[in-house]
C-alpha cells in the first residue's frame, strides 16, 4: 500500500521520547521551551507557543487578535474545514475568497473586489487567514499591503508550509503577518502525533496565546489583580482551555526539526520527478513562483476532464493500492456550511478545481520505484 502521505520516525526521534518518559515531566516540563526555542530560531521569529493541534492554535490565534463574536474572518475554501471553524468557535462568521486558478492559493486579485465591496457594505473582516496549499507560500507582501488599507490582521494557515520560504524569509517569519500556525499532524511535514505551533512577533499576543492555551491562568506578578496569598497563587483572568502540547510530543518534534531540511530535499527531489516524468500527460500541476519555495506537503494535480474521469482515476489508482487523496472539497460544500446559508456557486474556481484534483503520493520514506510505479498507474488510468 502507498499512501498519499507518512511520517519518518527515526531511532533518534524513539529515543529522544523515552527519554522524556524517563525523566520527571512528561508534561508542562523543559521539552516544551526546547521545542518553541529551537522553531522559533529557525523561523527567526521572536516567539514560538507549542499547541496540542494547529486547529487549536488556530482558534487561540483568533482570539488572542481580539476576535469577539459577530465579527467577520475570512479564508481560502481550498484547505481543511478547520482554517474556518476556528472562526465559528469565536461566535464569528466566516467567507471564502476565491483561488488563483494557477497557484491554487487564496487569490488577491478577489480578495481585493471582495475587500472593495465588504467596504461598501460596511461588513469588513476583522482576520484573513491565507492558506499556504500544499506548502506554497501565498502572495503575502500583497495580503499584508491590503491589511494596511482595509484593517484586518494576517493570520498565515502554514499547516503544510513549515520549511517554506517566502522571498528572504522562512514561512513562520511573520514578517507580512500578526501569526503564523503550523500542523505537526503525521502527514504533515515534520511530525508530533498531534500538536500544532503559533509563532508571532507580538509581544501581547504572545502573552494572550500562553494564558489562552492553559485555561487563561496566570502566575504573572505584573498582571495579576491585587497581592497574592501566597507562592501558590495563581489567577484566572479569562476563559482559556486546555489547549498544551506534551513534553513527549515537543521531544519528537524537536528531534524531527533537525531532519527539516533533508526532509524537504527529498520531497523536492520526488517533486521534480514528478515534473519530469508527468509532463506529457494531461494534467496541470501547481504553478510555483520563483520568489518562493514550497514545503512540498502535497502533489496536487489536475486531471483534464470532468468530476466522472476524475472518479475513475482514483478508483484506478486505489485498486492498485495507491492510496491517492483529493484536496479539497471547497469548504463552504460541507453540509454544515451549507445549513449556515452557503450555496454552490461561491466560489468557482475552487469548485472546478476541487472537481479534478487528485494529491499524488508524496512523502520522505516514497522511493523512486514506489513512484514510478505511481506514475505507471496514472499513465495507464489516463490511457
Ligand atoms: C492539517 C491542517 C489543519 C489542522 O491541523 P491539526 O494539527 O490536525 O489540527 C489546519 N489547516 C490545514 C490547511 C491543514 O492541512
Amino acid at each position: 500500500m502507498i499512501p498519499y502521505g507518512r511520517q519518518n520516525i527515526s531511532e533518534q526521534d524513539i529515543e529522544a521520547v523515552v527519554a522524556v518518559l524517563r525523566s520527571d515531566f512528561i508534561t508542562q516540563g523543559p521539552a516544551i521551551e526546547r521545542f518553541e526555542r529551537r522553531v522559533a530560531e529557525y523561523c527567526d521569529v521572536s516567539y514560538a507557543v507549542a499547541i496540542n493541534s494547529a486547529t487549536a492554535a488556530l482558534h487561540i490565534a483568533y482570539l488572542a487578535l481580539g476576535f469577539s463574536p459577530g465579527d467577520i474572518g475570512w479564508t481560502s475554501p481550498n484547505t481543511f474545514v478547520a482554517s474556518a471553524n476556528a472562526f465559528l468557535y469565536c461566535g464569528g462568521k466566516v467567507d471564502f475568497v476565491d483561488i488563483d486558478p494557477n497557484t491554487w492559493n487564496l487569490d488577491v486579485r478577489k480578495l481585493k473586489d471582495k475587500l472593495r465591496q465588504a467596504d461598501r457594505d460596511g461588513a469588513r473582516p476583522r482576520i484573513v487567514t491565507p492558506v499556504h496549499f500544499g506548502g506554497l507560500p501565498c502572495d503575502l507582501e500583497e495580503i499584508a499591503e491590503l491589511s494596511r488599507q482595509f484593517g484586518y490582521a494576517v493570520v498565515e494557515d502554514a499547516s503544510h508550509a513549515i520549511g517554506a520560504q517566502y522571498q528572504d524569509y522562512r514561512i513562520g517569519s511573520c514578517r507580512h503577518s500578526d501569526v503564523t500556525v503550523f500542523s505537526f499532524h503525521p502527514v504533515k511535514i515534520i511530525t508530533t502525533g498531534e500538536g500544532g505551533m503559533l509563532l508571532t512577533r507580538r509581544r501581547d499576543v504572545y502573552e494572550r496565546a500562553v494564558r489562552l492555551r492553559s485555561h487563561g491562568i496566570t502566575r504573572n506578578a505584573e498582571i495579576l489583580t491585587g497581592p497574592p496569598d501566597g507562592p501558590w497563587y495563581y489567577e484566572q483572568l479569562e476563559l482559556g482551555f486546555n489547549y498544551r502540547m506534551t513534553d513527549i510530543q515537543a521531544a519528537l518534534g524537536a528531534s524531527q526539526i533537525e531532519r527539516l531540511e533533508s526532509f524537504i530535499a527529498r520531497r523536492r527531489e520526488l517533486v521534480r520527478r514528478y515534473d519530469q516524468l508527468l509532463a506529457d500527460l494531461p494534467v496541470r500541476r501547481q504553478a510555483r513562483p520563483e520568489d518562493r519555495r514550497s514545503a512540498h506537503h502535497l502533489y496536487p494535480v489536475r486531471i483534464a476532464g470532468d468530476e466522472m474521469r476524475r472518479g475513475r482515476i482514483f478508483a484506478a489508482l486505489d485498486a492498485e493500492g495507491i492510496k491517492v487523496n483529493v484536496h479539497y472539497i471547497p469548504v463552504y460544500r460541507q453540509p454544515y456550511y451549507r445549513q449556515l446559508g452557503f450555496a454552490a456557486g461561491l466560489c468557482p474556481e475552487a469548485e472546478a478545481y476541487y472537481r479534478q484534483a487528485i494529491s499524488l503520493p508524496l512523502y520522505y520514506d516514497l522511493s523512486d520505484a514506489q513512484q514510478d510505479f505511481v506514475i505507471d498507474c496514472l499513465r495507464r488510468a489516463l490511457a
